[in-house]
């Protein structure tokens, strides 16, 4: 049997980090974590608990309930990926959501809430054979990660991509209001005190503004294979 390890992805918002993540999970037969959901989930709680909106973050009142907030991702065989799930129920789609977007990295800013989960998203490493996407994998969660990438693609590509993707799903958003979005969040994930996204040393660094997802896979299988055998 090969070696498991543990491949981590850091990058900008949109930059295809799941997409590529899924991929390899996929096709190595690993486990996939989405941390970005559930940094989402948590917001989608203090969102429905007017703990945090557009111009305001009650962050002790949210910080006073961290312990009514139970996350669990649920495997669902159909979609082939785990589906958030936020105190039982699922909430995969409310996660997705532009409002949600523009609150998540005030919530994520919070180091008490960080806390908490990189230490659930540490436990789910434990065992290795793990592909986890994030902002603070390769720097914080995983630094011992056998493989670390680090994406980035041009705010404009971003935007288009994730602009897509709401509108596919039914939102009625403005491309506008999307590219605001995306380097927003860039600019405070990137600002923040408290583990900012940044590349880890060791990271590859894979700039996908024009390399087709067929390309890129097939160039990051490569560098998995390295290390398994390694
Ligand atoms: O990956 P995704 O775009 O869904 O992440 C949503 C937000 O969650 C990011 O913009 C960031 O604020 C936060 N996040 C984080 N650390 C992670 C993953 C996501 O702070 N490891």
């Amino acid at each position: 049997m090969s070696k498991k390890i543990i491949i981590a992805i850091d990058g900008f918002s949109s930059t295809g980090k799941s997409t590529i993540a899924k991929l390899l999970a996929k096709k190595y037969n690993y486990i996939y974590v989405d941390t970005g959901a559930m940094y989402r989930a948590v917001s989608l709680f203090a969102k429905q608990n007017n703990f945090v909106g557009k111009e305001f973050l009650h962050k002790d009142k949210l910080i006073n309930n961290l312990d009514n907030i139970t996350l669990s991702f649920q495997f669902n065989k159909e979609l082939g990926f785990a589906e958030m799930f936020l105190n039982g129920q699922n909430v995969e789609k409310e996660i997705r959501t532009l409002e949600v977007s523009q609150l998540v990295s005030k919530v994520a800013a919070i180091s008490e809430i960080r806390k908490k989960l990189v230490a659930e998203q540490q436990k789910m490493g434990e065992n290795s054979g793990i592909v986890m996407d994030g902002r603070d994998i390769g720097t914080v969660v995983f630094p011992e990660a056998e493989l670390k990438l680090f994406m980035t693609a041009s705010a404009d590509k971003r935007a288009t991509r994730r602009y897509k993707e709401l509108i596919d799903r039914g939102e009625k958003v403005k491309f506008e209001e999307i590219l605001f979005n995306v380097e927003e969040r860039d600019r405070i994930d990137s600002t923040r005190e408290d583990s900012p996204l940044m590349k880890a040393v060791d990271a590859i660094e894979f700039d996908n503004s024009d390399m087709g997802i067929d390309e890129q896979f097939e160039r990051i299988c490569a560098l998995v294979d390295r290390k398994i055998l390694e």
